[in-house]
């Protein structure tokens, strides 16, 4: 089986040729993946620090019965002035109103936080405690890497900062100095593996983010001309449709056409006709999508559609004739066009206000329409349907022809 053709423009198709060993994609991919990532990652994200709120109040019970009175002090400080705040903030962070702004941003200011909170319960421990109370800092490590939806860089920050707060805790004496050396060591490999696999996991969610944009772009977009396919076209113009009837917008449906292109094929061969489909693709869109939600498509074959949201007659017409003009500017030769000796398009047009309409099928059909006029009229012009308002859904309009001069 040949592979499947992607449009050679697809970021997402680069980026995976290209690899991302930085894990970092240009924007607006960038943001996009983060976004996705968030939305993805909400209720694991809660249930991560309900589990952390879980644990703080397990090691206060634990804490209770096991270490010696003489630790209570400062660990008590610790936990009700710093963790408690740091979960509590976290689970608002975690409700619907502030999570997609803020949670990220939240997360990797508390993670650090909550481990120099966990540094500073050890190194105030008494000397036999130490150990127990610094094994909670392994736990945080790994809680960093993989639980709370800190990406790679963020867990590394995190846990940069928490292994610094130890050194300095060594540093200034607090802790037997052999249990610190050890504590360090742990604290360090831990740390490694766990940035490791958080490296592997973040690595895996960016490749699957990459490959579920790409097979999308397959599935939408013409392999030869890389426009939105006949399907994507269908299901872009019911959208943009229900968006002009809600905001009572006029809608410009441009129906597009090459000219003579059967000849074209038979006399410079079908290879040359798919470089010559590809370019008249190119400027077409090129001179058609000039506002956001604009979009061309290939309605099939040679024939192109595009699709101006609340463009009014004028702008539709003005439009049509940057259509023309960029394809006669490309000066394709073309020895056997009945139009011109070089490739030209023919181009049906019609703007309605969307409301009058139940659907855009209808808007389709004049655009086809007046297309075929201009074709029987001699082909590389436009022609403005006209459509009647006084009658919803009508297929059967009248035609303004509205010839326009070759050299125009
Ligand atoms: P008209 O000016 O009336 O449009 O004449 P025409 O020859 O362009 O129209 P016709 O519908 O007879 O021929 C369309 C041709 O377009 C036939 C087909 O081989 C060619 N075609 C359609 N899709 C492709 C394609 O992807 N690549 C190539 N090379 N040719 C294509
Ligand atoms: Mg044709
Ligand atoms: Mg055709």
């Amino acid at each position: 089986m040949s592979p499947v053709k992607v449009p050679v423009t697809s970021d997402a198709a680069r980026l995976l040729a290209q690899g991302f060993r930085f894990l970092r994609f240009p924007e607006p991919l960038e943001t996009e993946f983060r976004s996705e990532q968030l939305t993805k990652l909400h209720v694991w994200n809660r249930l991560a620090i309900w589990l952390s709120a879980c644990t703080v109040i397990g090691f206060a019970v634990v804490d209770h019965f096991v270490l010696s009175a003489e630790h209570s002090r400062i660990t008590n400080i610790v936990r009700f002035g710093l963790h408690v705040p740091c979960v509590i903030t976290m689970l608002v962070l975690t409700s619907e109103r502030f999570y997609q702004r803020w949670y990220e941003l939240g997360i990797s200011i508390i993670a650090p936080a909550f481990g120099i909170g966990t540094v500073i319960m050890s190194a105030f421990s008494p000397p036999a405690e130490v150990p127990l109370v610094g094994a909670r800092l392994l736990l945080a490590s790994f809680f960093f890497c993989f639980m709370v939806g800190l990406r790679f860089r963020a867990a590394t920050r995190a846990n940069l900062i928490v292994f610094c707060a130890l050194v300095v805790a060594y540093i200034a004496d607090t802790m037997p100095g052999a249990t610190a050396t050890y504590l360090m060591a742990l604290l360090f490999v831990a740390n490694l593996i766990g940035l490791a696999g958080s490296y592997a996991l973040e690595h895996a969610n960016r490749t699957a983010f990459l490959e579920h944009r790409q097979l999308t772009e397959v599935a939408t977009h013409d392999g030869l001309t890389t426009l939105l396919n006949r399907a994507a076209f269908e299901d872009q113009i019911r959208r943009v449709w229900q968006q002009a009837q809600r905001d009572r917008q006029t809608v410009s449906v441009i129906m597009i056409d090459i000219d003579c292109f059967k000849p074209y094929n038979d006399h410079y061969g079908h290879i040359a006709g798919d470089e010559c489909l590809r370019r008249v693709s190119s400027a077409l869109r090129d001179a058609a999508r000039r506002r956001p939600l604009d979009f061309v498509a290939r309605y099939g074959g040679e024939e192109l559609v595009a699709v101006l949201y609340g463009a009014d007659r004028a702008y539709g017409e003005s439009i049509s004739r940057s259509l023309l003009t960029a394809v006669r500017d490309l000066r394709i030769p073309h020895a056997k066009s009945a139009a011109q000796p070089y490739v030209t398009v023919s181009v049906g047009v019609v703007s309605v206000d969307a409301y009058r309409m139940a659907s855009h099928d209808a808007a389709v059909a004049l655009a086809d329409e007046a297309l075929y006029a201009a074709k029987n009229q001699g082909r590389d012009q436009f022609v403005c349907a006209e459509h009647a308002p006084s009658r919803p859904d009508a297929t059967s309009n009248t035609i303004l022809p509205l010839r326009e001069a070759a050299g125009s």
